[in-house]
């Protein structure tokens, strides 16, 4: 039988390792992967044998040997499948029965079998849980306006009664519905549109606005064309209680709670379950934040946090309570992060490296024809005082495109050479590892230093070749897609890694590492600047160092944006640029999620430019769909100016470095998100040339036009990265969808960003000086997080 524990504690499995970036966790007994296969065998064997189940299973066998992407996608669907399976309850012993039965939701004074049965579609299965189940805003009765005082063109918000709902239908198939509202001061009538719906949707949409609801409304006044009244133009409502009179919580205060409600969902029924809820649970919750911790910052007990959220006394209170909780999970996610760092720690020790006066990496940087920036040097110094530790380093290089990164990585791989150990850099793609290639070997072949290729595209022998000339340390150092990173790959004695674009490649591999023998120093490198609230949440358990400069001489990127109209112009414009002996970038989007159609409309419009407009230039074509090789050969030509543009698909994305380009034009810019057009347009402005980015975009839209101009106001990727995060929420921005790797139900990662800055503060002094048997709430909810088997543990 499939209990829905079962499940759950699956999910919550499948929840974690998202968070850990799908690194395979470790777990008390076995890892994630060993883990959920187990579980899944269980499953398959008293289900009716689905055979994506079945398929899922096979996977999670060689889930270690798989990339990132591919672990992400078995995760999701694996989530998928788990919400179509149907659980059976199974009979509990009586002990655990009876704890349900008191927490059960279901005994929470008006809630009952009925109601309890939405709430446990919605996850809500105890008391406690509905008490976290929070609004998600609150209205201020202060802000109130009435009906009376409304002026035609002003933005309002009014608090009314439903007087009257009707509807009928148009000649014009349109469905209209007329809502009339009514506070102390007078009437109004609100009109909705639709297109024609049968009767029952009809009455579901009446069903919206009960009459006598108390709700809140608002929208801009207008006055109507028809009836010559005022009315509110397309308004937000929210209903706020079914009777007014009768709900005594809206006495708590002036600020209303309003929750996410769905259409099973009362809104008066629910707040006054969570008001009961709060009244049973007034003794048993206890303070999770360490009392020290809570007198220093003035936090408010759990309890009156809680009571505080969900009817709050004022504005300043309820700031208090929000800070609480955040506080409180932002606590315990960095605790989680620094206990397995400090366990790590513990058991995994790496080589510790240091540099001599005269050595390889004194010579290197030398021999370089530029001066390295400040902001490299310093860089260089925070991770040559890592790697002369036993503790192994953990960082994350964030810079810029362009600000050079992989100087600062060639010196951390050099000093682990300069050591006698060997080193190993891990990229993406090949397109990468290969350009990787022929700079290290530039630069390292004539300080004597022997450079590998690993591909997964390479023929056999060579792959033989290789894997020999690394296991009896012939090569000094490796480069290579995650092919470097396969069974057969053994190293003699590998003493540091660096991981490109890790973004991208996502993979820590700390696991696979780990099982060759020892763990190495590693350092990971994103070209992504991310805000500094993600960077703490996603990559937590890494240190982390910013290249915030650029080398000298680099002229901002020129960007503007412009109508699709323009397109004939701005193609005419590109010539100029030919003419002088300099390169062009064409991307088009992503169509449908589908790289094949989009591959289709960039192989489309390369011929259309070549026998058009570009007739007497090369135009060259690059999308995911190429063969590998030939993904290589075109990216070489066009480094080798054997084409004049570029017309590709996202795949020139990643770190690509044709210094020669000046030019990148992106089709319907509004389809990327800015941190993804900041990217892209990365891949220009790579030397001292003056260089241009033109943002191609039908779209009109007010919100469209506002973001995409952010673009054309700076060149700073923090700072398109923290208004991406602030246009489009965590969960959009880091393009999750359920994973649940950064979702809190209180703390808000664009506003808290201080809060966790601090959160993180006590959580590494925390593990440093005390002991978590020392505060058993805290450690109950450490743990309560997970229940399954395999979550972190403590010592
Ligand atoms: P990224 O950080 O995007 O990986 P790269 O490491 O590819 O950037 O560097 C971009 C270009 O800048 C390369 O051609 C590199 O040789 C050059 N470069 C790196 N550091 C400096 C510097 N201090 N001064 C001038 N040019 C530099
Ligand atoms: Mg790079």
């Amino acid at each position: 039988m499939i209990s829905k524990q079962i499940i759950d504690e699956i999910k919550k499995a499948c929840e974690v390792e998202a968070r850990h970036q799908y690194i395979d966790i470790d777990g008390k007994t076995v890892n994630f992967s060993s883990y959920i296969k187990k579980e899944l065998l269980k499953i398959y064997k008293v289900s009716d044998k689905n055979p994506v189940l079945f398929n899922l299973i096979q996977y999670f066998e060689v889930y270690t040997n798989s990339t990132v992407i591919e672990r992400k996608h078995a995760i999701e669907q694996l989530y998928e499948l788990l919400d179509k399976i149907k659980p059976v309850e199974v009979t509990q012993s009586k002990q655990t029965e009876e704890k349900v039965q008191n927490d059960d939701v279901m005994y929470v004074k008006g809630v009952g079998s009925k109601f309890a049965k939405i709430l446990n579609k919605m996850g809500i299965i105890t008391s406690e849980d509905l008490l976290s189940y929070y609004p998600r805003k609150y209205v201020n009765y202060s802000q109130k306006k009435n009906i009376r005082d409304l002026r035609e063109g002003d933005e309002v918000t009014i608090f009314a009664n439903v007087k009257s709902v009707s509807a009928f239908n148009t000649k014009k198939n349109l469905t209209v519905m007329n809502v009339t509202l009514q506070d102390e001061t007078g009437l109004i009538t609100i009109t909705y549109f639709y297109a024609k719906v049968n009767r029952y949707r009809l009455e579901n949409y009446k069903k919206q606005f009960p009459i006598n609801s108390h709700i809140m409304m608002s929208g801009k006044v207008k006055r109507d064309n028809y009836s010559g009244l005022l009315t509110i133009d397309n308004p937000q409502h929210q209903i706020i209680s079914v009777d007014l009179t009768e709900d005594k919580l809206l006495n708590v205060g002036r600020i209303v709670p309003v929750y996410p409600l769905n259409e099973n969902l009362n809104a008066k029924a629910l707040r006054k379950a969570i008001f009961n809820a709060l009244e049973l649970n007034k003794n048993r919750i206890k303070n999770i934040i360490p009392e020290y911790i809570q007198k220093e910052n003035k936090f408010l007990d759990r309890y009156a946090a809680i009571s505080q959220i969900h009817f709050p006394s004022d504005e300043d209170k309820l700031q208090q309570a929000h800070s609480t909780l955040a506080f409180e999970e932002f606590f315990l996610m960095q605790l989680r992060l620094a206990i397995s760092r400090a366990e790590n720690n513990k058991k995994y020790k790496a080589v510790p490296i240091s540099i001599k006066e005269g050595g390889l990496v004194e010579r290197f940087i030398k021999s370089l024809p530029f001066e390295l920036t400040k902001a490299q040097k310093n860089a260089i110094d925070e991770i040559l005082r890592d790697m002369n530790s036993q503790t192994p380093m953990q960082r994350l290089l964030q810079g810029d495109v362009g600000s050079g990164k992989t100087v600062v990585a060639c010196v951390a791989l050099l000093s682990a050479v300069e050591n006698g150990y060997q080193a190993a850099i891990m990229a993406p793609t090949e397109i990468l590892a290969q350009q990787h290639f022929n700079n290290f070997v530039s630069w390292l072949a004539p300080l004597g230093v022997s450079v590998g290729l690993f591909l997964g595209s390479n023929r056999k022998k060579v792959r033989d070749k290789l894997a020999c000339d690394l296991k009896n340390g012939q090569l000094d150092v490796a480069i290579g897609t995650h092919a470097l990173i396969q069974d057969n790959v053994e190293f003699k004695n590998l003493g540091a890694i660096v991981i490109d674009e890790q973004h991208r490649f996502g993979v820590h591999q700390r696991t696979k590492l780990k099982k060759k023998g020892m763990l190495p120093q590693m350092l990971t490198m994103s070209a992504t600047p991310i805000p500094r609230t993600m960077a703490l949440t996603v990559h937590g358990d890494l240190d982390m160092t910013i290249i915030n400069e650029m080398p000298k001489g680099r002229k901002p990127i020129i960007t503007s944006l412009m109508g699709e109209g323009k397109k004939r112009e701005v193609m005419e414009s590109l010539k100029k640029q030919f003419n002088l002996g300099y390169q062009a970038y064409i991307v088009y989007p992503l169509i449908d999620e589908s790289e094949t159609l989009s591959a289709k409309a960039a192989t489309v419009e390369a011929e259309k430019l070549q026998k058009g407009v570009f007739k007497d230039y090369k135009v060259g074509l690059l999308h995911g769909k190429l063969a590998p090789d030939v993904k290589d050969k075109v990216m070489e030509d066009f480094k080798n100016h054997k084409y004049d543009v570029l017309v590709c698909t996202t795949v020139v994305e990643v770190g690509v470095d044709v210094p020669n380009a000046t030019v990148m034009v992106i089709e319907n810019a509004e389809r990327f998100g800015l941190s993804q057009l900041h990217q892209l347009r990365g891949r220009v402005g790579r030397n001292q040339l003056q260089s241009y980015c033109i943002l191609l975009s039908s779209n009109r839209s007010q919100e469209t036009m506002a973001r995409l101009r952010i673009m054309t106001e700076t060149n700073n990727g923090f700072v398109i990265a923290q208004k991406d995060l602030e246009l489009r929420g965590p969960g959009e921005y880091l393009g999750t969808r359920q994973s649940g790797i950064v979702e809190f139900a209180v703390a808000d990662l664009v506003k808290d960003v201080k809060l966790l800055e601090q959160a993180r503060e006590y959580a590494i002094e925390f593990v440093k000086h005390k002991n978590i048997n020392d505060f058993p709430a805290l450690k109950n909810k450490l743990y309560a997080v997970s229940a399954s088997s395999f979550e972190i543990q403590t010592g």
